[in-house]
């Protein structure tokens, strides 16, 4: 079984590039691209020296002393919320960029929906001195203010979408679009492994680099490369497909995905894509969708702003699809117990996104002498004040 993505650009049956006419040229030319600037050697050495001195990494590989007692195996943190900017989503931004300029592309345009890819965006842009114009619907802009204004302050154009129901979904639309009239010098950085082929592809490939350092922190730390679990939460699934990708072929390492059940999947209240999807196109690619009888998108709901999109990538999809990953769906108040333990255990705050990795420890069991790896994508200040309004809640109920 290869569970690589094949010359079509597909993952099975998911995956591909359903795009119209007038930007087959762009999407072409980013497919003979870039698997060549990838390998370059200085390409590599670029992005490997700003993955160091600018983000910080490698992130550290940290063994939970208390947590890995709860719940009986030996638990790893890979701490990408120490990343700068506080997530995985840098390593993404640094590589499409750093590929845009090498291409001759001198404009940047983004989507967003909580405003983290944004941000990231915005900080390469800032860095590499590049223009850049980022979509995101006018309701998000107004739920996440603070991420709008560090966007302005790092120098972007933030967009406000009116259309539909002005969120992320309205935004990407409006950045193809965009794409669409520009296609001669600009380059549109997809946010997580979703879109027409080769991002997926290519986004997977960026954040590889979260799997690559395990297999040496776990080499040093346990005698071998490899874990016996790893845990990551799937949005889009770009933190998971690069905590997976360099063990896709070792069947030994068991893959959990943790997708966002919001108030349960037998409610209206959801983003549990792979358990409730059915297979469509959007964005350019074929995967499972959050949809109507008819065919129309629906609107997804997750207490985590960063895991609501209606659909999947392609090769999360497909990896449950044929069984080589179990994704299970955690509900809003699994998660935020789930942050709240890993903060009084250990002190650390964790998004919201992967506190729903976290909370995959209270539904499977392991051995004793398991290695557990649990992606820990993002820090938690983003989320703070849902976690106030949690304790607040919290406090009124324990005086009722
Ligand atoms: C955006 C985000 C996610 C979800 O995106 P993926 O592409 O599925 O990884 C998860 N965790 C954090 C912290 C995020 O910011």
């Amino acid at each position: 079984m290869n569970y690589q993505v094949n010359e079509n650009g597909y993952y099975g049956q998911f995956g591909g590039a359903y795009i119209p006419e007038i930007l087959y040229d762009n999407v072409e030319e980013l497919k003979k691209q870039y698997l060549t600037i990838i390998n370059e050697l200085s390409f590599q050495e670029e992005f490997a020296s700003l993955l160091r001195d600018y983000v910080g990494r490698p992130s550290p590989l940290f063994l939970t002393k208390r947590l890995s007692e709860k719940y009986g195996a030996k638990i790893y943190l890979k701490r990408e919320d120490l990343n700068h900017t506080g997530a995985h989503k840098i390593n993404n931004a640094i590589g499409q960029v750093l590929l845009a300029r090498r291409m001759g592309k001198t404009r940047i345009i983004a989507e967003t929906g909580a405003g983290q890819h944004g941000v990231a965006t915005a900080t390469v842009c800032a860095l590499l001195n590049m223009p850049c114009f980022v979509y995101m619907g006018a309701t998000d802009v107004e739920r996440q203010h603070l991420n709008v204004q560090k966007m302005e302050m790092l120098g972007a154009t933030v967009i406000p979408v009116h259309s539909g129901n002005k969120t992320l979904k309205d935004a990407t639309n409006e950045a193809i679009r965009d794409w669409c009239s520009h296609p001669e010098d600009t380059h549109y950085v997809i946010g997580s492994t979703v879109g027409p082929h080769p991002y997926p592809d290519m986004v997977a490939r960026f954040q590889s680099i979260i799997s690559q350092e395990m297999m040496q922190q776990l080499e040093e730390k346990e005698g071998r490369h490899y874990p016996d679990c790893i845990i990551a939460c799937v949005g889009g699934g770009s933190n998971a497909a690069g905590a997976f990708y360099h063990y896709l072929d070792n069947d030994k390492v068991r893959f959990i995905a943790a997708e966002a059940g919001g108030k349960g999947i037998d409610t209206p209240f959801s983003a549990a894509t792979i358990h409730l999807g059915r297979e469509g196109i959007i964005h350019g690619c074929r995967t499972l969708i959050m949809q109507t009888e008819d065919g129309q998108i629906e609107e997804p709901y997750s207490i985590s702003a960063g895991l609501d999109y209606p659909g999947v990538g392609p090769i999360h999809a497909h990896l449950s699809q044929v069984h080589r990953a179990e994704v299970l769906a955690i509900n809003d108040d699994e998660a935020l117990d789930a942050a709240f333990e890993l903060t009084h255990l250990e002190g650390i705050i964790p998004a919201l996104e992967s506190a729903h990795a976290l909370a995959v420890l209270k539904k499977v069991s392991f051995q004793p002498n398991d290695v557990v790896v649990i992606n820990l994508s993002g820090r938690g200040d983003k989320d703070m004040e849902t976690y106030i309004k949690a304790m607040k809640e919290n406090t009124t109920k324990g005086n009722e």
